[in-house]
């Protein structure tokens, strides 16, 4: 297989040089064992844009391998915080150079409007490895004072070693800029495993990693199957932490494979049934927007999709007319089409498991309000889905769909849209729209969930902390919080003065 391919876009004509082998040791390279290969698909159209190797057991082994020496020979406590700011900031400059390029080829492989992946997917991207450049060298411990005489502690946070990070198609820049930023701040290596749906920017970026000068090792990029190259790297003894996103299932399997092996440490950010509640007091035109772009967002394929709306009775009907209104002006097409809001899903799998969704949605007795039909014609695409008449046992209700589907339903009081809302074994993202502060407050405190939005929905930033509750996850990415991910406490006490008492 060539080490590279010539893909040309066609709707805009650009050619890009996309490798297609594994990125190891700043290299791309050949499975060492394996000739399987990973077919992407472009969602828009149903081509094959290429394929790309997929690695082996053994290729993550080798992978693992060019990580520790890297760690040990020119990473981790061998290169300084002023150095490793100076590398992830010229790492985002040239992703900002090539963001137009990138942008193109997300939206080749993942069906996502160009203008949503370089405006919100890289521009984010970008300014989050800026984040983490500015903490490099600000990553320190406490000095602790023990008896004020003779001794004194003091904590290092230093790097946790070689990280695997295992991420979903769903952004597949952003989820790598997330997961690599913080890693790369701290002093880890890493083994990036992108989805198999998704792997082209992961490898284009890659080449961006080299270009700005890493060392060999330091970032290394395994393109594979989930219950191959994903399992080995979460039951792979040499692998310090391992970073997930996607789904619950996979999450479980993640942790019995860390713990089984090396007990090594766990970040998981997993699915969502996330609910909105609309309060009568609430500016029913802004929560109308906000609601609908809860859903539509990504076509659906968001693990903070809030995919349940319930609406306080005494409103409800005002609420939904504005609702379908600002759905329908959604378009969802090519992702090349400037007036495009949201793109295709993104595989067939993904498209079958949404059509089946819908149906069930039909056959459980919910009212299907606005889409639920299928188009014709090439492309896994799925128009904005609204259900009504729904109850807590529907499939539609308690499943991650995972696509543009919105289950409404309506409450009286209070205290049963809260019970409503926390009706889910997930607890990754809520919203709440009132124009009555106190509510504001304490529906956000009883809203079981890792991030609460007050009259807005889906918005993320760099500095502020965001995970799961119940199951949806363990750790928090972003913000601070995300170093603790990277980072093993050691204390140190010293002492200065003190003689021991022997025997005591
Ligand atoms: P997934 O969880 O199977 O895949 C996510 C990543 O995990 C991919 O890189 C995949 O290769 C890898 N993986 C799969 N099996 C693995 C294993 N045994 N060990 C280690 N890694 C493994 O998700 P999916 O199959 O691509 O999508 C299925 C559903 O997951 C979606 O419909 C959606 O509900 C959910 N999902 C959630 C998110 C999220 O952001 N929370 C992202 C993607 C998918």
């Amino acid at each position: 297989m060539a080490s590279s391919v010539e893909v040309t876009v066609t709707a805009t004509g650009r050619k890009i040089q996309v490798p297609t082998g594994l990125f190891i040791n700043n290299e791309f390279v050949p499975s060492a064992d394996s000739k399987e290969t990973i077919e992407c698909i472009d969602p828009a159209t149903e081509s094959t844009i290429c394929s790309v190797v997929a690695g082996s057991a053994k290729d993550i082994d080798l992978a693992v391998r060019a990580a520790r020496h890297a760690f040990a020979t020119t990473w981790g406590k061998h290169v300084t915080g002023f150095e490793r700011s100076r590398l992830l900031n010229k790492l985002a400059d040239l992703i900002e150079r090539d963001a137009q390029q990138l942008a193109e080829l997300e939206c080749l492989n993942n069906g996502k409007p160009v203008k949503v992946a370089r405006d919100f997917d890289i521009g984010d991207s970008v300014a989050c490895l800026r984040y983490y450049a500015g903490f490099a060298d600000k990553i320190v411990g406490q000095t602790i004072e023990v008896d004020n005489k003779t001794k004194v502690a003091f904590t290092r946070h230093d790097p946790i070693g070689v990280c695997g990070q295992v991420i979903p198609w769903n952004y597949p820049i952003q989820m790598w800029a997330w997961k690599v930023a913080p890693a790369l701040a701290c002093g880890c290596t890493i083994v990036m495993k992108p989805s198999e749906f998704t792997p082209l920017t992961a490898l284009k970026l890659s080449e961006l990693i080299v270009e700005a000068g890493f060392p060999p090792g330091v970032v290394n990029t395994v393109p594979s199957l989930g219950s191959v190259g994903g399992a080995a790297l979460s039951a792979h003894p040499d692998v310090d932490k391992i970073a997930f996103t996607g789904s619950t299932v996979t999450g479980r399997k993640i942790m019995e494979a860390a713990a089984k092996s090396n007990l090594k440490k766990v970040s998981l950010e997993l699915g969502g049934k996330s609910p909105q509640l609309i309060f009568e007091s609430a500016d029913l035109e802004e929560a109308s927007k906000w609601a609908a772009l809860g859903i539509l967002y990504n076509t659906g394929q968001d693990c903070t999709a809030g995919s349940r709306v319930y609406v306080q009775d005494s409103i409800y009907d005002a609420f939904l007319e504005k609702l379908v209104e600002k759905a329908k002006a959604l378009t969802i097409g090519q992702g090349f089409d400037e007036n495009s809001g949201g793109g295709p899903v993104v595989s067939k799998v993904q498209y079958d498991k949404i059509w089946s969704y819908i149906e069930s949605g039909k056959q459980e007795g919910a009212k299907c309000i606005l889409g639920g039909e299928k188009r014709a014609g090439k492309g896994y695409y799925v128009d904005p889905t609204i259900f009504t008449n729904i109850n807590p046992d529907m499939k539609i209700v308690k499943a991650e769909i995972f696509g543009p589907v919105l289950a409404v339903g309506k409450f009286k009081t209070e205290e049963e849209g809260i019970k409503l809302a926390n009706d889910t074994s997930y607890g990754l993202g809520a919203g709440l729209h009132s124009n009555d502060a106190s509510q504001c407050m304490r529906v956000s405190q009883a809203l079981e969930a890792g991030t609460v939005w007050v009259n807005q929905y889906n918005l993320l930033y760099n500095n502020v902390p965001f995970g799961g509750k119940k199951q949806s996850g363990i750790g928090r990415e972003l913000g601070s919080y995300a170093l603790d991910e990277y980072t093993s406490v050691k204390a140190i006490h010293w002492n200065y003065g003190e003689k021991l008492d022997w025997p005591l």
